[in-house]
């Protein structure tokens, strides 16, 4: 393993005020994934988790969840499904809505993505008050896929997203605020 500590990565993630709105403390992935380093020592983090997990598919959340996710399916072994926005899938979707602060927002995926047999690693960069993540599991249940781990880059514990979601469910994150 590279001799990077997880202070190392948090120091490589910029933090962005008042994005995308007032209030908003953004953590900023990109500068962390342009280092080949860091993205070598969180790559390896999550594949020495899962590596022995017998994860077949690797589901990310769009976008950001795009990014890691596919490296991890394919050092894993395994195939990458996205789930995406409403409206960019081509073929058939399920669907499921949820609340945002303001509004409601949906996410897809195929409907031929998954099979029941499937172990299913959800990724996304980061969790915040869960929401979205609480409605990506609920997409992935009607698969009735087998196992469903979840992980993450970051947290933002203070959010308490975890609350949102299932507590049979082993969740995983690199980096705690
Ligand atoms: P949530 O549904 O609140 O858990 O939000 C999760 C999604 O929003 C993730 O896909 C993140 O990419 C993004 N997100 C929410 N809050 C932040 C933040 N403070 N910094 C960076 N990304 C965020």
């Amino acid at each position: 393993m590279r001799n990077i500590s997880i202070e190392e990565i948090k120091k490589s993630i910029r933090d962005v005020p008042d994005f995308p709105k007032k209030g908003i403390l953004f953590k900023d992935l990109t500068t962390a994934f342009k280092d080949p380093d860091i993205l070598g020592k969180i790559t390896d983090e999550l594949v020495s988790r899962y590596e022995d997990a017998g994860i077949t598919k690797v589901v990310g959340i769009e976008a950001r969840g795009f990014i890691l996710g596919s490296i991890l399916a394919s050092r894993l072994g395994a195939g990458f499904v996205p789930i995406r926005k409403p409206g960019k899938l081509p073929s058939q979707t399920y669907s499921v809505s949820y609340e945002l602060e303001y509004g409601i927002d949906s996410i897809e995926i195929h409907r031929d993505a998954i099979k029941p047999s499937d172990i299913v690693l959800l990724h996304d960069d980061l969790l915040a008050t869960g929401g979205t993540s609480a409605a990506a599991v609920g997409l992935l249940k009607q698969f009735q896929v087998k196992k469903i781990y979840l992980s993450y880059i970051v947290e933002l514990s203070f959010l308490m997203g975890r609350d949102k979601i299932d507590p049979d469910i082993d969740i995983f994150t690199l980096i705690k605020y």
